[in-house]
């Protein structure tokens, strides 16, 4: 499979380079040339199919002839042989027609574990056929960062730079990360808040030489293997609840779109889903995009699932870019004046096409808090402020004529006082974690200079001068 990019002018890759470079060279990102089909004839034998087979099933039509089927099937094994539950990604019926896909059951205890654990394994594997390292570095509010470091723990091509602010993130999240010992593993504690992490990594990954030098890599959603990961369980929840011969709703709890496009395209691989329903909280920059065609930027505000706090939302540019029948130069017009003046209009043709797939709602944090407490009372089920936000906005636009799937994205034991605050309950951590309280910790607290931080990386990361030590 060749990968094309949304700006337009970018060289064309194959899909080692796809993965491996996350971002395209024009700044746009990768889509695949076109969508393989799988029939309905392969959909409806997922139904007697584990996960893993699921997942080789449609991984394995965009890698072919880059990466040997055993190899893959192999990462696949592996990547998800840690999650705690038989079935990877189960679903749960809530209310009737309306079912909680659970991607929580990763060692992170949130969805985003689904995909990390599959990329670190990929590329690692594209690294060490290449006789390559690399070197990870990002910044994290709490949750991408443990997911990251849990998925990159053990992949020995690659160094992993996790930059938080200190103090700022709860014990929790902070002692996932930094109870990671591992020897490729550097957890630095910024002396500042997220805006001044990012703005580091950002300053980092703009020095063209310290990129090259150490040749850094990025683990944001707009990589093409996060998403790719993404759209095995859809397919799997569809089978379960009998595709191809029914009709599905996802409502998908969204921030930055990776999650609800790799459902868009598990719809044009031949899945039969009716809508997507893109689910925001007060951050509703997508549901007023869809709803009065003006996509504009507001001021972030704080909520409950701050997963989902977000101004921009990065994925929404591949839509966008085939809504447009893939033109770039009317896609890059677009992202030329949200860069100049945060906002553009979706032109009416891709807008129509987008609304023949796609609804949106917004829901605020009372509705959530109401949700949590509710679904609580009466099916004794306890959901995290982020699944809530799903479940609520299915339960006002579901109707009679389709089932509905919710994806729950976190584990509740992930924001205990939300969740104590909403419903009474306190979650319980799992078994596997309840000892994270007493474990040792490992990080670097650096003041909020991207020097310092540059210095910490060269005397740790081992990617530099690679192809001398790689050979001596
Ligand atoms: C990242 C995240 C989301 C949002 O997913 P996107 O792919 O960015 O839309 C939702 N819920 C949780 C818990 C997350 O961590």
């Amino acid at each position: 499979m060749k990968f094309i990019s949304t700006r337009g002018k970018a060289p064309i890759v194959g899909f080692c380079d796809c993965v491996l470079s996350g971002l395209a060279s024009d700044g746009g990102l990768y889509l695949p040339q076109f969508w393989p089909q799988i029939s309905e004839t392969e959909i409806a034998s997922f139904a007697n199919k584990q996960f893993t087979q699921i997942a080789f099933a449609i991984i394995s039509r965009f890698c072919e002839g880059e990466i040997n089927n055993e190899i893959l099937a192999n990462i696949i094994n592996k990547s998800y042989e840690n999650f705690t539950h038989p079935s990877v990604t189960p679903i749960v019926e809530i209310a009737p027609s309306h079912f909680v896909l659970e991607l929580f059951h990763g060692p992170t205890l949130a969805f985003k574990d689904v995909a990390m654990q599959f990329l670190a394994r990929l590329m690692n594997h594209i690294l060490s056929e290449q006789n390559k390292r690399a070197t990870i570095i990002g910044a994290t509010s709490g949750d991408t960062g443990s997911a990251a470091i849990e998925a990159f723990k053990e992949q020995d091509n690659i160094d992993i730079f996790i930059l938080h602010p200190k103090d700022r993130t709860s014990e929790i999240q902070r002692r996932q990360m930094t109870t990671v010992l591992n020897k490729n593993v550097f957890n630095i504690a910024i002396k500042g808040n997220f805006d001044d992490c990012q703005k580091i990594v950002k300053d980092l990954f703009t020095d063209e030489n310290f990129r090259t030098d150490f040749s850094l890599s990025g683990v944001n959603s707009i990589n093409w293997g996060r998403i790719l990961a993404q759209i095995t369980y859809y397919f799997k929840a569809g089978a379960d609840l009998g595709a191809p011969f029914r009709e599905i709703d996802f409502c998908v709890p969204t921030g930055n779109f990776g999650d609800i496009f790799a459902g868009y395209a598990a719809k044009k691989m031949g899945l039969p889903i009716r809508h997507l329903i893109i689910a925001t909280n007060e951050n509703d920059i997508l549901a007023r995009a869809i709803n009065n065609g003006r996509y504009e930027i507001a001021k972030v505000i704080p909520t409950s699932s701050p997963s989902m706090d977000i101004q921009i939302s990065s994925n929404f540019e591949r839509l966008l870019f085939l809504s447009l029948e893939k033109d770039a130069e009317q896609l890059c017009s677009l992202m030329n004046s949200l860069k100049q003046s945060g906002k553009f209009t979706l032109p009416q043709n891709a807008l129509r096409r987008i609304r023949k797939d796609f609804l949106a709602k917004s829901a605020t944090q009372e509705e959530v808090n109401k949700t949590i407490a509710r679904i609580y009372d009466n099916s004794n089920y306890l959901i995290d402020p982020h699944t809530a936000v799903a479940i609520n906005i299915a339960e006002k636009l579901k109707d009679d004529k389709c089932q509905i799937i919710s994806l729950a994205t976190a584990h509740p034991a992930k924001f205990p006082d939300a969740v104590k605050n909403a419903s009474g309950k306190t979650p319980k951590l799992p078994a596997f974690l309840a000892d994270i309280l007493y474990k040792e910790e490992k990080m670097q607290i650096l003041p909020n200079d991207a020097n310092l931080v540059k210095n910490f990386i060269a005397q740790n990361s081992r990617a530099k001068n690679q192809q001398n030590q790689l050979r001596g």
